[in-house]
This record gives C-alpha cells, sequence and structure tokens, in this order.
C-alpha cells in the first residue's frame, strides 16, 4: 500500500516537474507524500500562508504570528484548536491571540468585533486585525463586515436585503420564511 502510493507520488511528481520548477523558489517538501510539490503561497495583505502539494492535493492555511511567549514566528493552523507554540509551548486561546482590537472597555467604540464568519459559519471567531478583520478559526480576512439590520450581529457577509432576510446566524424576518418553502 505504502510503496504503491510512494509509486504513484513520485510518477505524479515526475509529470508536473517542468510546471514546478516555474514556480520555484516557492516549492517545498510536502509533510505528507514527501514529494517536493508543495507550493507555499503568502497572502497579499496578511502574513497567512497557504500550502498546496500538487501531488497529493494536501491544503493547509496558517498564520504566522509571533508567540507571546518566546517572541518567535510560530504558525497557527487553521481550525479552533488553542495556539500552542512549537518552540516554548507557550498556550493562547485563537482569539486572544491574534486579536489586535486595543481599544480600551472605557472608550466609544462601535463594538462590532467578535463577529461571525460566513466562510465557516463561525459565531464570534472574527476579530480585528491589521487593516481588517480575521476569522481566527478558518484565516479568512476581509476588510469590512456587514452588519445585519435584522438582529444588529456583524459577520464578514451580510446581504443588502438583511432588514428583511436577515445574515447567516439569524433566520431574518417571519414573514419571509414562508419564501423559502416549495
Ligand atoms: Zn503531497
Ligand atoms: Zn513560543
Ligand atoms: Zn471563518
Ligand atoms: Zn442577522
Amino acid at each position: 500500500m505504502i510503496v504503491s502510493s510512494t509509486y504513484y507520488a513520485s510518477a505524479k511528481y515526475r509529470s508536473i516537474k517542468p510546471e514546478l520548477e516555474q514556480l520555484q523558489p516557492d516549492i517545498h517538501s510536502c509533510p505528507v507524500c514527501l514529494q517536493m510539490a508543495n507550493l507555499i503561497t503568502r497572502d497579499d495583505v496578511i502574513p497567512a500562508f497557504t500550502e498546496h502539494c500538487r501531488v497529493c492535493n494536501q491544503v493547509e492555511h496558517y498564520l504566522s504570528v509571533p508567540c507571546p511567549g518566546c517572541e518567535q514566528e510560530t504558525r497557527l493552523d487553521e481550525g479552533d484548536e488553542p495556539f500552542s507554540c512549537i518552540h516554548c509551548g507557550h498556550t493562547a486561546d485563537r482569539y486572544d491571540l491574534v486579536d489586535e482590537d486595543d481599544s480600551l472597555p472605557e472608550d466609544y467604540h462601535p463594538g462590532n468585533t467578535p463577529a461571525g464568519c460566513s466562510q465557516c459559519d463561525g459565531y464570534d471567531t472574527v476579530c480585528q486585525y491589521a487593516s481588517g478583520y480575521l476569522c481566527t478559526q478558518c484565516l479568512h480576512f476581509t476588510e469590512t463586515l456587514g452588519c445585519c439590520d435584522y438582529c444588529s450581529y456583524s459577520s464578514t457577509t451580510v446581504s443588502e436585503y438583511s432588514s428583511m432576510c436577515g445574515c447567516d446566524f439569524c433566520d431574518g424576518h417571519p414573514e419571509t420564511w414562508d419564501l423559502y418553502d416549495d
């Protein structure tokens, strides 16, 4: 089983090698199939990375964050596991680690975070980050948040008809409910 999948991976690797050579130096070894076919791309705006292996199609998203314990850049993988530093073992809540909201409770603040993420249906997973908002669960970054006119909850995608249809986190006005029934 392992022999045949390794065989398959190296055959596939040979077939796409010319294409991969164009993409140097962003190609690294894949932790799953061990081929030099793992393309790492960085988001244009924030230090978020996507690894996509062209041989086995393994995809990983992660954010590079300075560890509060040892200050080394550490990888925070997408998901809902708490942050745990591979260098010093420091652990932290994902949201607290990434959130850059430094307003004080006594400041006037519209208070649109924590917000909801329409990409992963995360409730209260979106924090303030860099010039916008970042979902601490799926690492989706957006410049702006919407606010639902029906339930007043902020999230990454809100329809312009939210006063009737609601958002991903509420059902909207009861008058609209039967519109979706067959
Ligand atoms: Zn792979
Ligand atoms: Zn650390
Ligand atoms: Zn999300
Ligand atoms: Zn809503």
